[in-house]
């Protein structure tokens, strides 16, 4: 499968069944028991990278990057804590969701928002964030992706993936068994060495790392620093 497939695939999905589905996930209304399991890992990756950064306590002088923002679950918060952030997605689905939910808050100036493939990005930032996004890239594409990031990052780069060991691959082939609504959404793992080896090509150090893990949901997440 070549990369535009793969691209037009996940923006197809992400802007139609992805959309109603991921919105509800990383919503707080009625969900099933999958969907609520999912959203509460989801929701430990971003606490995470919150606490993360709060703890440093500059994020008023931080230009922070939200690469693949879905519906902002961790753009808005960002922003409400005082950081200047770019967020873009590559479904104006999502993009349109994060507005709604930026403008309900009352958020306009510091979170602004684009309809992008990340790889379009350009310019500078402090900090550039991807969480959950790249597991729908093969290693291939997951690796074009991470160059691109690194060049936008000027000191810090926070990234999620979900990664390859034997369990989560046993998992994984479980899960294509089932057909129907069941089926879980298109994933690609990836070996954390493989994209540690790529960032460490790059110039970058691992500075803090964490795994969020419910039954349904599991991702690593790296903060790399230069
Ligand atoms: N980062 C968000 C959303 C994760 S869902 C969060 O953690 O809450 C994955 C998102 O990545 C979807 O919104 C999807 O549209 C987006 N995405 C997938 N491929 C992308 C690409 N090439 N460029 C930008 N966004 C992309």
């Amino acid at each position: 499968m070549n990369v535009l497939d793969d691209k037009t695939i996940v923006r197809e999905y992400f802007n139609a069944t992805g959309f109603d589905r991921w919105r509800r996930i990383y919503g707080d209304g009625d969900v099933n028991k999958v969907q609520l399991d999912i959203r509460i890992g989801h929701q430990q990756t971003v606490d995470t990278v919150l606490a993360w950064l709060n703890s440093d306590g500059n994020l008023p002088q931080l230009k922070l990057c939200d690469a693949g923002c879905g519906v902002g679950s961790l753009s808005i918060p960002l922003a409400a804590a005082g950081a200047t952030v770019f967020a873009s997605d590559i479904s104006e689905k999502m993009v349109e969701e994060a507005e709604v939910r930026a403008s309900e808050v009352g958020l306009s100036k510091s979170l602004t928002f684009g309809v992008q493939d990340l790889e379009s990005l350009t310019g500078r930032y402090d900090t550039v964030v991807c969480l959950d996004v790249l597991i729908h890239y093969p290693q291939d594409k997951a690796a074009d992706m991470i160059r691109h990031l690194s060049d936008l990052a000027e000191s810090r780069l926070i990234l999620s993936f979900a990664p390859k060991t034997l369990g989560y691959t046993l998992l994984k082939k479980i899960g294509e068994f089932f057909p129907g609504p069941s089926k879980t959404t298109r994933a690609y793992l990836h070996r954390e060495s493989d994209i540690l080896d790529i960032l460490i090509n790059l110039g970058w150090s691992l500075n803090r790392n964490a795994m969020s893990k419910t039954r349904f949901y599991f991702s690593r997440l790296l903060e790399l620093t230069r």
